[in-house]
């Protein structure tokens, strides 16, 4: 279907109480309209168009990956698999997060890899994955000895991650890459980390109190535990370096708010991030006049206009790789 210039194969639904409020049913001819001119998604049915085959359609009440009843989340808006690690859905998504690059980026553990692991149950967890050999990976189909290599290689030198990534990786509910690093830094170690009250995590800056709950239950879950426990005799490193003076650069940002905006042609966003927490500064999403300095890339706009306003300085990404390497 042809519509405002692009092909519409399909268009989203919203949710259950769309459906129902709109009276949407299997089998309807319906409006479509583009939000913002870009994401088509469904205005209506045209009751007078039906044939009377239509159905209204009913939310699964089981999983269709593992059968394990299905519940609407706080918010009534989705539904959600309640079979945990029963669900080979779920482990496949907590063994992506993991092997993201901004988190334990394990080369050559990609979709299809995790969903063969997953589907032919050979692996159930993140700790399975350092379990298996050689001769497992050359026994699932199209692997190679060359990929099978790469894989295990990957996976090794995952484990030298640290404690942040490894954070990251666990995908703990709410814990991205900067509360990772927050923690990481904090604690230095795993043990301390695990050791601490939700009290104790809710007095540092930039964790609430919801943030602090959700991670101090994760370590006291008889799953985080247990996961944190296999890690440890896996071998995994679970501490963090902390900074020291002699590092390459001897740049220090503590106490620094830097902003990033615009494209930048050497940095990911998340790596350049990563770099200045790394370096002891804050990587905030906003100008004000607290901000230490703004790293302008390409086509940055409304938050270079604010830094020149504030009278905030201004860097180019070339001149921020200067100004981190030494190089001047
Ligand atoms: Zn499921």
């Amino acid at each position: 279907m042809k519509l405002a210039g692009t092909t519409v194969s399909r268009a989203s639904l919203h949710n259950a109480d769309y459906l129902k409020t709109k009276d949407i049913r299997v089998g309807d001819m319906v409006v479509v309209e583009k939000a913002g001119e870009i994401i088509p998604y469904v205005v209506r049915s045209e009751p007078g168009a039906r044939t009377g085959h239509e159905k209204v359609f009913e939310f699964p009440k089981t999983c269709p990956l593992c059968g394990s009843p299905v519940e609407r989340d706080k918010n009534g808006v989705f539904f959600r698999c309640t079979g945990g690690k029963k669900c080979s859905g779920q482990i496949k998504n907590i063994l992506r997060a993991y092997a993201r690059r901004n988190a334990m980026d394990i080369e050559g553990l990609g979709v299809k890899i995790i969903d063969q692991l997953v589907d032919s149950g050979m692996v159930n967890s993140i700790p399975d994955l350092y379990r298996l050999t050689l001769e497992q990976l050359l026994d699932m189909e199209r692997m190679g000895e060359k990929s099978a290599q790469n894989l295990l290689e990957g996976l090794n030198a995952s484990k030298e991650r640290g404690l942040s990534r490894l954070l990251t990786g666990l995908a703990i509910q709410h814990v991205g890459d900067g509360v990772a690093d927050l923690l990481a830094k904090e604690f230095g170690d795993i043990d301390s980390l695990m050791a601490a009250s939700a009290e104790r995590l809710g007095q540092i800056n930039g964790i609430g109190p919801i943030l602090a709950e959700s991670i101090h239950d994760y370590f006291h879950s008889s799953a985080g535990t247990k996961t944190i426990e296999d890690l440890r005799d896996l071998g995994l490193k679970l501490t963090e370096d902390r900074p020291t003076s002699s590092q390459k650069s001897g740049v220090d940002f503590t106490g620094k708010s830097i902003v990033v905006t615009g494209s930048l042609k050497k940095y990911g966003r998340d790596e350049i991030e990563a770099l200045i927490r790394k370096l002891g500064g804050k990587a905030s999403g906003s100008v004000s006049k607290n901000t230490a300095f703004l790293v302008a890339g390409e086509k940055a706009g409304s938050k270079l206009d604010k830094a020149q306003t504030l009278g905030v300085q201004v860097i180019s990404e070339d001149e921020f790789e200067r100004m981190v390497t030494g190089k001047v």
